[in-house]
């Protein structure tokens, strides 16, 4: 998880990220702000390298980057551009449908007013030959406001046909700004979002859940050994491993960077701990291979922090305590799973080493 970074180090962090804005002359607006300050502190990877690259090519390649980077990586950029769109967009149909029913409006006033006038007109005829007549331009009258009417209908469908595409267009954005683009699993909002609800439904139903907070043993060292393209590889086995192993209403989310969460509803502390374990396993059995070479790489671990809902509790005091145990996890050598405060006082799964000794 990120840290907050101190007063000072957050303020020499901001000035150089305005300096960044005004040297490439980009404009300091939050998103790019926020853009500046993640490549500055280092703290995501991915700006971190594609940044750093186009900053060593030009400043125009510099500036194109980050407003890619804005729309893409971020996710937020592009559900806002899509959001602004589907909004002109409505707001097109909305006009044209308005104008096709006033439309539609006059011309049925038209047709009432010529009807009512043929009526005075048949109060006046005696002739057959004029009766005759003023029906044939009755039913002239009535087949154009027929067309009329069936022109409106294939207008009005074809509105509602375009606010479908576009409802559904946004359904798929708002998925996948929700998505963690690498892996395919739940991203930070996604995990957000998923804990909220599942707090709801907890409190709700008055049922367990539990969430897993894990992480990536000695990741950096990882990368130093064998560059980010295999780092990338191992985070999407990883999501591999979490997306195969969870069933059912289980949530696996890549948290951020190489930490991953599972939000487990309807599950207690033990049998959560369990999932964790099988999954600890799962990553430790796998053998990786370089890709491009085929050469053997070597093994990955993870730790792993358990923690059951409390009733009551707020999320974020939730993802406390399973940090907690997390970074106990990896105080006490890595690649174990324990449980978190204050269910500590049972007997802790220290599930490695308890499994092993059951066989
Ligand atoms: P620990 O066992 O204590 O977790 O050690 P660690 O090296 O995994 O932990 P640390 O938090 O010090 O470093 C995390 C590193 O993970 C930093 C960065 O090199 C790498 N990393 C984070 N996010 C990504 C990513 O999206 N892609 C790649 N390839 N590497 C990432
Ligand atoms: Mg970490
Ligand atoms: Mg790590």
């Amino acid at each position: 998880m990120y840290d907050l970074d101190s007063g000072a180090e957050a303020r020499r962090i901001s000035d150089a990220a305005m300096q960044l804005l005004e040297a490439y002359e980009i404009p300091a607006n939050p998103d790019f702000f926020r853009l500046m300050y993640d490549y500055v502190s280092g703290r995501d990877p991915v700006v971190t390298r594609q940044l750093g690259d186009a900053a060593s090519e030009s400043n125009a390649r510099f500036r194109r980057v980050a407003t890619d980077l804005l729309l893409h990586h971020y996710g937020e950029g592009r559900t806002l551009n899509l959001l602004s769109e589907t909004g002109g967009a409505l707001g097109e149909i909305v006009n044209r449908s308005v104008g096709q029913l006033a439309e539609a409006g006059s011309e049925a006033k038209d047709f009432s007013s010529e009807l009512g006038g043929f009526a005075d007109g048949l109060g006046e005829v005696d002739a057959a030959v004029s009766v005759g007549s003023l029906v044939e331009q009755m039913v002239t009258s009535t087949r154009r406001m027929q067309a009329k009417c069936a022109k409106l209908e294939t207008d009005l469908t074809q509105s509602s046909n375009e606010i479908n595409n576009l409802r559904n267009k946004l359904d798929e954005t708002r998925a996948e700004a929700l998505t963690d683009k690498l892996t395919g699993i739940s991203n930070r909002a996604g995990f957000d979002k998923a804990l909220n609800t599942a707090i709801v439904e907890t409190r709700d139903e008055n049922s367990p859940m539990t969430l897993v907070m894990c992480d990536i043993d000695h990741f950096k060292k990882f990368n130093d050994n064998y560059g980010h393209q295999v780092g990338d590889q191992v985070l999407r086995l990883v999501g591999g491993i979490l997306r195969s192993t969870l069933k059912g209403q289980d949530i696996p989310c890549r948290y951020g960077g190489e930490e991953f969460a599972m939000i487990l509803p309807h599950t207690e502390l033990q049998g959560a701990s369990k999932v964790a374990e099988s999954i600890r396993l799962a990553i430790e059995r796998k053998r990786i291979v370089r890709k491009s070479t085929g050469e053997a790489i070597s093994r990955v671990t993870m730790s792993f922090g358990v923690a059951e809902y409390l009733p009551g509790e707020a999320g974020c005091d939730l993802i406390e305590r399973a940090d907690n145990a997390l970074y106990r996890a990896k105080n006490e050598g890595r690649n174990r799973v324990c449980i978190g405060e204050p269910a500590a006082a049972e007997p802790e799964v220290e599930t490695r080493s308890a499994m092993a000794a059951a066989g």
